[in-house]
């Protein structure tokens, strides 16, 4: 073990003597690689004088079959063109054919066989699962009940329509649908059912579960990239009435605002619902109890209409099932009081009557702080199990106890922490609505950075998994050949979760705490939300915004951390200590001796680089100023007083390599001879002249015995045996892990 660490540091102070000066544009500003601002998207960043989007408004109304597990539904969209374009077709998205027998998305999905396999996942791999998914489309007319022809490719469908619709114009038609759900337990998906065995009843997640207008905007025309997997959804604001019909036991959750809850609520209830949006703790509106007698006694025969209407949103989802126990609080942010809520069968208990809600609360505050004040009337938090997956002010999450009620932290915070992000999400993208299908960082990476900002705010001690810079040092300094830049096609990420989640989380971290410093940086990110809240940013947008805010360049930050693959890893290649010459520190002893040049005598010259203080310092010697020196001026400086400034100085003289490629500020940690420390933070700039090697001089009053770079770990350095002088032996990230284990 000991013998290979020697090696590795051999073999990298060879690589960093071989840094010959290459200029790689690293500080070259991002100019054509970003799209050329116009009146739609501006140059600093926010949406520009000429800015539209499109409108899409919904009227759905849905039964969900309880006994077949089935959706049918009927919705009129009315679509309204904003653009300045005719549009003589329209796109819609049909998600559920991903599921279909003959989707892409299967014939696409690699499969190997190993020695030895799962029966579940050969069923996988088989697909022997005798299921019929996809949408059978039954209708679709214009509101007249004339028919309108359609195409459908795969998960897109082209309704065309019979006169060019022109700017400014609406268009309403019809479309009618059913399909049948998928059970979440034999293949991963979005939404579906869960069946319990011991009861025989359902937990429905309802999700991509009517055709959804496609976006049309000013980049990409209509963003009808097929739905494959990966890459999620891009969706157009719209207002929703929507109509749900389960069986009469059911609690609905739902996008928006419940319209009839004296209906389909028991008095009690009501009035729990009602006494739940003033109360500052979680009220229990449809309890354990009543949920466990529902569940023995399941209503087959009767159904109940519950309706919702929701302005603004991109989307709707919903959850059902007699299964379910309701609480609810409101949350007050500043002049708006949204219900937090969360919907759970008594499998998540004790778990979530503890900490859904509690999270949701925790969440829509530091969200609304960081960015702009939640706006919907409801925050919804449901337990389903194995997913975390975000919608309009619903979202479904993991985090289940054992059958006895107990469990571990890992799935207590696992919980916690997948509620802060899913219901962090109705920030990014549901209000600040970005691409999905072609940008997942943009709402998972800006989302777990903030999910990181409520773990540390809000909770105590907590232990965060992204967000830190150290948590992405060891995918970074992994094997580039399964990297792939954050500025990648979300069907094309390779590490999924690392790329689009940690690094850019990461990134955001260093960027806020090292790099802007949080005053710059939270002003420049509250103002990207506020430019682009409801509206349809892309990575230009936050880029600009991100500098215009804040007038420091970050193009070399861009083009490093989200452009590229390289990594933080800065050395110190050597440190020279020097002192004044003691015998020459007046102009009139040097005076007398001529033979002195400028910068020093012949025998300063060290032959090696020197690897510890012990050898002491160095003397160098200081020269009056050559009249030359002053050009035109008539005026001097005072040589003498100056050398007498400095006599008693310790000048250390540091030689910095940037081995890992991406440039980073310098961190470094000077430890003095009398025990004390002090940080000094270069920004990354000194690295524009020579993007590989940096020298510079430090003056210091005291003795320095020690130097260390980033010694709180917090710019992702990957590589912390060079980081010493003199020379740690430094354990590794293996040795270190390895030894808290024990
Ligand atoms: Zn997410």
């Amino acid at each position: 073990m000991k013998k290979y660490k020697r090696l590795i540091l051999l073999l990298m102070s060879t690589v960093s003597i071989s840094w010959a000066q290459e200029y790689q544009q690293k500080f070259e500003q991002l100019g054509t690689i970003l799209p050329t601002p116009n009146s739609y998207r501006s140059a600093s960043g926010r949406p520009g004088h000429e800015y539209w989007q499109q409108q899409a408004d919904y009227d759905i109304s849905v039964t969900l079959d309880d006994l077949n597990q089935t959706i049918t539904g009927s919705e009129t969209i009315t679509y309204t063109n904003n653009s300045p374009d005719p549009l003589s077709y329209l796109w819609l998205q049909l998600d559920q054919n991903k599921r279909a027998k003959n989707s892409n998305t299967y014939k696409t999905d690699k499969s190997s066989i190993r020695n030895s396999l799962s029966a579940k996942s050969l069923q996988a791999i088989t697909r022997d699962f005798n299921y019929d998914g996809g949408f059978k489309i039954n209708k679709v007319t214009d509101t007249e009940g004339n028919a309108l022809a359609h195409t459908t490719n795969s998960t897109m469908m082209r309704i065309e329509i019979p006169n060019a619709l022109n700017s400014g114009d609406s268009y309403s038609f019809e479309i009618d649908w059913s399909y049948n759900i998928n059970d979440r337990m034999l293949e991963k998906a979005r939404s579906g059912y869960e069946l319990f065995p011991e009861d025989g009843n359902y937990v429905y997640t309802i999700a991509q579960w009517f055709p959804r207008m496609a976006v049309y905007d000013d980049v990409n025309g209509w963003q009808n990239k097929q739905f494959l997997e990966q890459g999620e959804f891009a969706l157009p604001f719209g207002d929703y009435d929507v109509e749900i019909t389960v069986p009469a036991d059911h609690i609905v959750a739902a996008t928006g605002t419940l319209k009839n809850s004296r209906e389909v609520l028991s008095k009690e209830e009501y009035d729990r619902f009602q006494r739940a949006k003033t109360a500052d703790e979680p009220v229990i509106i449809v309890s354990d109890s009543t949920a466990i007698a529902k569940e023995k006694a399941p209503v087959k025969d009767k159904t109940s209409t519950w309706k919702f209407s929701a302005e603004n949103v991109r989307d709707f989802a919903f959850a059902t099932s007699r299964k379910f126990i309701w609480d609810a609080q409101g949350v007050l942010i500043n002049d708006k009081r949204p219900l937090a809520m969360s919907f759970y069968p008594k499998e998540g208990n004790p778990l979530w009557e503890k900490h859904s809600t509690e999270a949701v609360v925790k969440t829509l505050q530091t969200y609304s702080k960081y960015t702009i004040d939640y706006p919907y009337p409801v925050a919804i938090s449901v337990h389903a199990a194995s997913i975390g997956m975000e919608y309009p002010m619903i979202c479904f999450n993991f985090g289940r106890p054992d059958k006895d009620g107990t469990y571990s932290d890992g799935v207590k915070y696992g919980m916690i922490s997948v509620v802060i992000h899913e219901v962090g999400h109705n920030f990014f993208p549901m209000i600040i609505n970005s691409d999905e299908r072609q940008w997942t960082w943009m709402d998972e990476g800006l989302n777990s950075f903030l999910q990181y900002r409520t773990e540390v705010e809000q909770y105590e001690n907590y232990p965060s998994k992204r967000g830190p810079a150290s948590s992405i040092v060891s995918y970074m300094s992994g094997d580039k050949s399964y990297i792939r830049p954050i500025m990648t096609n979300s069907e094309q990420i390779l590490q999924f979760g690392n790329n689009a989640y940690g690094k850019p989380a990461a990134a955001l971290n260093i960027l806020r705490e090292t790099i802007m410093g949080p005053e710059l940086f939270d002003y420049a990110f509250k103002e990207y939300a506020r430019r682009w809240a409801f509206k349809h940013p892309m990575p230009a947008d936050f880029f600009r915004t991100m500098e215009d805010a804040s007038a420091i360049d970050l193009d070399w930050f861009w083009r490093g951390w989200f452009y590229g693959t390289d990594h933080v890893d800065l050395g110190i290649d050597q440190v020279k200590w020097y002192r004044i010459k003691q015998s020459e520190k007046t102009v009139e002893r040097q005076l007398s001796n001529k033979k002195q040049k400028v910068g020093g005598r012949r025998e300063n010259h060290q032959a090696e680089k020197p690897s510890d203080f012990e050898g002491g310092f160095t003397e160098f010697t200081v020269v009056p100023t050559d009249g030359r020196y002053y050009g035109e001026f008539l005026a001097r400086v005072d040589d003498e007083g100056i050398i007498q400034n400095h006599s008693d100085q310790n000048f250390y003289e540091i030689t910095f390599t940037n081995n890992g490629g991406l440039v980073s500020p310098i961190i470094i940690e000077f430890t003095y001879k009398d025990g004390t420390k002090e940080i000094e933070k270069i920004p990354a700039e000194i690295w524009r002249m020579n993007e590989q090697v940096a020298t510079k001089v430090f003056v210091k009053e005291k003795e320095v015995v020690n130097i260390s770079l980033d010694p709180n770990g917090e710019t992702a350095d990957t590589i912390s045996e060079n980081n010493f002088f003199p020379k740690k032996d430094v354990k590794s990230r293996f040795e270190q892990f390895k030894e808290n284990e024990k």
